[in-house]
């Protein structure tokens, strides 16, 4: 799939947050999250030895607060320079199953592009075979 303007917008949307918000070991990746309508909702990880919480799932849980149960575009990006990052297994079954028509930008920053979140192997950590390594 090709990026929008507004794919470009939402990486920079999430960059934004983890060079804000994430500056120490308990945050350390940040998820921004649009709707169709071109809402968006932003998350930080919370790092904890109890296992913490996913920034896809804090900005999941931002949306919900204001009423939006619906997502359409999602990308997660790592604190210090990590560039975006793939969802997690638990994130990667958690986001197919409530929003099974989701959009995730993945790939190196200067090759960018969506893949469907039914396209993503939940169990890799990597897309899954015949979709292009980003
Ligand atoms: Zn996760």
């Amino acid at each position: 799939m090709t990026m929008r303007d507004t794919d470009r917008a939402l990486v920079q949307a999430a960059t934004a947050v983890v060079k804000l918000r994430c500056r120490s070991d308990r945050h350390t990746v940040a998820t921004a999250a649009r709707t169709a309508d071109g809402r968006v909702f932003t998350g930080v990880n919370v790092r904890h030895a109890s296992g913490g919480a996913c920034a896809e799932l804090v900005a999941v849980g931002a949306a919900a607060t204001q009423g939006v149960t619906d997502l359409e575009t999602m990308v997660t990006v790592g604190d210090r320079g990590r560039e975006v990052l793939a969802p997690c297994h638990r994130c990667r079954q958690l986001l197919r199953d409530h929003f099974p028509s989701l959009r995730l930008i993945v790939g190196p920053l200067d090759a960018l592009r969506v893949a469907p979140i039914a396209d993503l192997s939940p169990g890799t950590g990597v897309p899954a075979a015949g979709t292009p390594t980003p």
